[in-house]
């Protein structure tokens, strides 16, 4: 594969698709929906944070219910930074985990770093000697 798009309904399942990612080199593109609202980040292991680094833990689980709407806006997201990758143009959100606000219809950004201590990487190249599971 060249890309992996990350549109589980679980961290226990995003965090094999991390860790797969992570051993093999291959970026993922993680999108995430909760009622009208959403998130996208780009993870190109070894260069920037993976997706443990930006949420070490899963947040409880729970049942909401999703606007197909708001699927669609992270979807159509997801599926930009996965063109841009393979074409190699513009720029991926790296470091960056994009929000979406359905409610107000409104995007915001937060910045993201490496987490040198990262249960998945430790901040390494990416590589983990343990994922061999995967
Ligand atoms: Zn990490």
């Amino acid at each position: 594969m060249d890309v992996i798009v990350d549109a589980m309904d679980n961290f226990e399942t995003r965090y094999l698709l991390n860790r797969a990612a992570l051993k093999r080199g291959v970026p993922m593109v993680h999108g995430g929906v909760r009622g009208l609202d959403g998130q996208v980040t780009t993870i190109v292991p070894g260069e920037i944070a993976c997706l443990r680094c930006i949420f070490p833990k899963a947040p409880p689980r729970e049942t909401l219910p999703v606007l197909g709407a708001t699927a669609g806006v992270i979807g159509c997201i997801q599926a930009m930074e996965v063109v841009k990758y393979v074409v190699g143009v513009g720029e991926l959100l790296k470091n960056r985990l994009l929000l979406f606000n359905g409610w107000d219809m409104k995007f915001s950004e937060v910045e993201v770093a490496r987490n040198p201590k990262c249960e998945d990487c430790g901040g390494s190249s990416g590589e983990r000697e343990e994922a061999d599971d995967i």
